[in-house]
């Protein structure tokens, strides 16, 4: 996807560089702690899909001292509220180079859906420019991630990942990127992050068996069925309750096969994980019939 001239940092790049920017799942979420701050200490498991991704490209053409953003879904801001321009002038700061860049967005991951589409461009802003300027080492390059969102570091480099605290942990989980078969529903309502964690509660999960290690070798046998009971995120008591019609989806994907249903992050997108790519098809086809063109459904794997 690269066709930039890269040159070194005192000389202006030209051209265009572009990254497809993934999409995530949380296969596990467990909110461990609400710090004083307001930030939730969280344990999670990321897991990558391709499928849906945006494609994001940086070309250097824009009016000196400038960093713009283009694109063309109504709901992403194209100022300094996109998380793509924060990244951008935080690497220009950091790296002490002048932007003239224009980011372009090609959206396909819901927005505000709790796949981290926001996150994830944010994260190609930054490996593109930096693989134009090679200014910044890994450890800077992460640091600014964090600066610009908790989910912006898998992104730097998406894998499976197990993540802790607040973000700032942030470990390969040596299973492969293979999604097990999935179908996504994802609605078009927004649901606010902040609001889900303010409104969900912590289990109390002392005396319970650890969710993550069973999880992992789970996926490295594939074994979906064992799999299944393990999926689990503390926010969707909450999300769910708040949206009816996500409840009614979950019935629906339960009836058409699905192992289980959880909620993606914060939401509203919700995923069902399935015994086979053949059985997640079908379900996904008779979700469409049901819901007709809105909500989003991708079969990821
Ligand atoms: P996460 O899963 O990390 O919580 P999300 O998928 O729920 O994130 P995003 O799609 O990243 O949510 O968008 C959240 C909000 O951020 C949106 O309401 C949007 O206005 C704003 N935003 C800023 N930059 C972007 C971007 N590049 N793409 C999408 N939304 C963006």
């Amino acid at each position: 996807m690269e066709n930039a001239v890269m040159n070194d940092k005192s000389e202006k790049p030209s051209g265009t560089v572009s990254l497809r920017a993934v999409s995530k799942i949380n296969l596990l979420l467990e909110i461990k702690d609400k710090r004083p701050d307001g930030y939730h200490e969280i344990r999670t498991l990321f897991f990558p899909l391709k499928n849906p991704s945006d494609t994001v490209s940086v070309s250097f053409d824009a009016p000196p001292g400038t960093i713009e953003i283009v694109c063309a879904h109504p709901e992403v801001p194209s100022d300094s509220r996109n998380l793509c321009w924060k990244a951008a002038s935080k690497y220009a700061a950091a790296a002490a180079v002048a932007p003239s860049w224009r980011i372009a967005i090609e959206k396909n991951i819901p927005v505000a859906g709790g796949m981290g589409g926001g996150s994830s461009d944010a994260a190609a802003v930054l490996l593109l420019l930096n693989r134009t300027f090679n200014a910044l080492e890994a450890d800077a390059l992460s640091k600014i991630a964090l600066s610009v969102g908790a989910d912006v570091p898998f992104f730097l480099n998406p894998v499976p990942s197990s993540a802790g605290g607040v973000g700032e942990t942030l470990e390969p989980a040596g299973v492969p990127a293979e999604p097990p078969p999935l179908v996504m529903v994802s609605h078009l309502f927004p649901v606010s992050a902040a609001w889900a964690y303010k409104h969900a509660s912590i289990p109390d999960r002392r005396g319970r068996p650890d969710a993550m290690p069973e999880m992992l070798r789970a996926l490295k046998d594939k074994d979906w069925k064992k799999l299944a009971p393990l999926v689990h995120n503390d926010l969707a008591l909450a999300v769910f309750k708040k949206f009816p019609v996500l409840e009614m989806t979950r019935a629906l994907m339960l009836e058409t096969g699905a192992l289980t249903v959880e909620l993606s992050g914060s939401g509203p997108a919700v995923f069902g994980v399935y015994e086979s790519p053949a059985s997640a098809a079908e379900s996904a086809r008779a979700l469409r019939s049901n819901f007709g063109p809105s909500p989003a459904i991708f079969t990821p794997a």
